[in-house]
């Protein structure tokens, strides 16, 4: 449930309900808003908790959460969450734009996208060094040394580093190069992982698992913020169905879905949505037409000799057209890119 604080209550109000909230065995977490400031009590509740909690001073009223992920949900939170790391900022009036290749393949390659996408308006960059490969026998990325190749491209550009854990134990080691770490989709549902990002400093990009709903992703992201991580940007990467003509089917109606449900902001990726290059332009436009706050977009200096996914990116030109048509759209929606 949600314990309303009326406007103007003092700090003093607010510090003794979260006392009032920690004691009936439920766990407090306060959120400032700009008209009001709630306390979520997160937990299992009991119907004696509400009677007990409406009667504290300063206390506007008591109400249910009705969603099944708490923290997320629009019922907790009203104002939209406004994520900054580094260069990027997702949520609010500008479009993020984190774009680079699929596989960070060696420094003058990262570098070299890094300047690419820097100049045509990316705001992050992407790369991954611990790569999540189908099978075992595909590169796997740098690991380590891919991570200080990206730290270099920050260093020489200024980008935020966007990049992928995989692994529980790899948080730290991650965090220590990273801006925003990258869950990837097939990493969803891997809830020792969630908690764990759960409690990095660093904001996290959240990818849908290609067979998981809507309310199964709100979950994920619920297990980051009760980790103690309000900094949880959503990604839509396409999910599974019978087609057949694009890698994955992109449901851009998720975008709208989510901004109903969530505070929380949402970044579209059109080039794991659709896995052909020449489906991402549009996908990308249509993507900041459907309200997203951010754009992640696969981009190599020369897609046909990509280590992975080159049949999906974009080179430099191509990209550049991209931002280009994608500006025109959300500066017709007041936004910036
Ligand atoms: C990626 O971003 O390169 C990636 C592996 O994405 P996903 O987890 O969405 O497949
Ligand atoms: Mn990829």
């Amino acid at each position: 449930m949600i314990v309303v604080m009326k406007q103007g209550a003092s700090q003093a109000q607010i510090d003794h309900m979260v006392e009032r909230v920690q004691s009936l065995g439920l766990k407090p977490h306060v959120l400032v808003g700009v008209e009001r400031t709630v306390i979520a009590a997160i937990g299992q509740e009991r119907p004696e908790q509400k009677e007990a909690l409406e009667s504290g001073s300063g206390v506007a009223e008591v109400l249910p959460i009705l969603a099944p992920y708490k923290m997320a949900s629009v019922e907790v939170k009203r104002d939209r969450t406004v994520i900054r790391a580094g260069s990027l900022e997702v949520g609010g009036a500008r479009v993020g734009v984190i774009a680079g290749p699929c596989s960070v393949e060696s420094q003058q390659q990262i570098l070299d996208c890094a300047h690419a996408v820097k100049s045509a308006g990316a705001t992050a960059l992407r790369g991954g060094a611990f790569k999540p490969r189908t099978s075992p026998y595909s590169f796997q990325g740098l690991k380590e040394q891919g991570l200080k190749f990206l730290a270099a491209a920050r260093e020489a550009t200024g980008l935020a580093v966007v990049t992928e854990v995989m692994a529980t134990e790899d948080v730290s080691l991650v965090s220590e190069y990273a801006d925003v770490l990258q869950v990837g989709a097939r990493n969803m549902q891997n809830y020792r992982l969630l908690e764990a990002v759960g409690k990095s400093p660093r904001a996290v990009l959240l990818k849908r698992g290609p067979s998981a709903t809507m309310e199964e992703l709100l979950l994920a992201a619920e297990y980051i913020l009760d980790a103690g991580n309000p900094n949880v940007m959503l990604c839509e990467r396409g999910i599974r169905t019978f087609e057949a003509h694009t890698r994955f089917t992109l449901p851009l109606a998720s975008v709208a879905y989510l901004h109903a449900k969530t505070h929380l902001p949402v970044v579209v990726d059109p080039s794991h949505g659709t896995g052909h290059t020449y489906l991402v332009p549009d996908m990308a436009v249509a993507s900041v037409a459907a309200g997203a706050d951010g754009l992640i977009l696969e981009v190599h200096p020369d897609p046909e000799k990509a280590m992975s996914d080159g049949y999906q990116s974009l080179n430099f030109e191509q990209f550049a057209n991209t931002i280009a048509r994608c500006r025109k759209v959300a500066t017709a929606l007041d936004r910036v890119m």
